[in-house]
């Protein structure tokens, strides 16, 4: 029986992420290392995501792991425009190959290559990359160098310095009509040339004129490990979506010895009673950033009547909750707690409270605050019949 090939759609994007990644100095490849709460692959995945056409990773043998974080950080739309990931090859030539070949069962007409590392490419920069690759086959985003260039000799003397105007650094999404960059990419594999930097030079190698359109200053490569404070910076001045966000909780005593706090077990004469491990200030945490979120409440999103959530641990529903933060491409700006009951004493456990809580949410210690308050003896509190907890989340979210 014949096999109908999947609709070819009418552009697709290479992305390259099969390299190592040992100048960002991390335990795991650069592109797997958290910005802004989620992988920095994510983000790129999203920035891509606005040409809406399907996406072929290309990854490093053993990443798949790795690859599944990145797709657990996306929201779901976004999770079916990436294709099933290809193992990358020993160089960078290599692995596009592999990207490349992996579209042939459903030809595009243009294909756009972009380097997992460039987390940030605005839209119009796709735009015109997809516009370049249309009116002239192989085009590069280029930008002008501020800084003259000088070619070196083996001896680390200048050999040559180069007419300033006539530089330009290139930078991806690289886009071609696919046919021709495959066959190039084929030709230069067969004939063993091997490290060819980018997919320009290929081009090149076989022959065709390779246009340059304007690249974008903030379309940075992100390679050292200052380079994600620098580009946290800049994705940071695109939140200007502040939302803030309320949360508040109450369990009564019953009988046990211990309660939660905070995600911290402090020994007491009571415990809290509840479905879960009844902890009252990360239910508050959790429910003030789905209020931020607008996105219901801890009921909603994991209900009493689920008994996968009896005894559960409460820092599972306010991680959850600073996932789905990530996946809107926000940011935690501050979380503020505070307990209310007359026993057990807060205070000796404020600061582990707050460690904790900072852990929980991935967030440094200067951006959680946590305070507790008697109600003076007065009420169902000062009554010893249960604690209550209030919290405050301010995000930054994308408009
Ligand atoms: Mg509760």
């Amino acid at each position: 029986m014949a096999v109908t090939p999947p609709p070819a759609s009418e552009i697709a994007i290479v992305l390259v992420a099969a390299g190592k990644g040992v100048r960002a100095g991390g335990p795991i490849p650069k592109q797997y290392a958290p910005l802004l709460g989620r992988p920095l692959l994510a983000h790129t995945i999203k920035a891509l995501s606005a040409l809406k056409a399907p996406i072929q990773p290309v990854i490093g043998p053993g990443d798949a792991a790795l690859f599944e974080t990145v797709l657990a950080a996306l929201p779901a739309d976004l999770r079916t425009l990436c294709r099933t990931p290809v193992i990358g090859g020993d160089t960078r030539q290599a692995s596009v190959l592999k990207g490349l070949e992996a579209l042939s069962g459903a030809p595009p007409n243009i294909v756009l290559i972009h380097d997992g590392a460039r987390c940030h490419p605005a839209a119009d920069l796709l735009a015109r990359a997809v516009e370049a690759a249309r009116a002239h086959g192989a085009a590069i985003p280029g930008l002008t160098v501020s800084d003259t260039i000088k070619q070196i000799d083996t001896q680390g003397f200048v050999a040559q310095t180069p007419e300033r105007a006539t530089l330009r650094a290139v930078q991806t999404p690289q886009s071609f009509t696919y046919s021709l960059i495959l066959t190039a990419h084929l030709n230069a594999a067969e004939r063993k040339i091997e490290n060819l930097t980018d997919d320009g030079a290929v081009a090149e190698w076989a022959g065709h004129k390779v246009h340059l359109f304007p690249g974008d200053a903030n379309n940075l490569k992100v390679t050292e490990a200052s380079d994600f404070a620098k580009m946290e910076r800049l994705m940071s001045a695109d939140l200007t979506d502040i939302r803030t966000g309320q949360g508040y909780d109450v369990h009564a005593f019953g009988p046990g010895d211990h309660v939660w706090l905070g995600g911290v077990k402090i020994p007491h004469t009571a415990a809290l009673i509840g479905h879960s491990d009844a902890d009252v200030l990360l239910h508050a945490l959790t429910d003030a950033i789905l209020g931020a979120l607008a996105d219901g409440d801890i009921g909603s999103h994991f209900p009493p009547s689920d008994p996968q959530w009896k005894g559960a641990a409460s820092d599972q529903f306010l991680r959850y909750a600073v996932s789905l933060v990530g996946k809107r491409g926000g940011k935690i700006a501050h979380l503020d707690g505070t307990l209310i009951c007359e026993a057990p004493k807060v205070g000796p456990h404020r600061e582990a409270i707050r460690v904790r809580i900072a852990e929980i949410c991935d967030l440094p210690l200067h951006r959680v605050a946590i305070k507790a308050t008697t109600s003076e003896g007065l009420g169902f509190t000062g009554r010893r019949e249960g604690i209550a907890a209030m919290a405050l989340a301010t995000l930054r979210l994308p408009e």
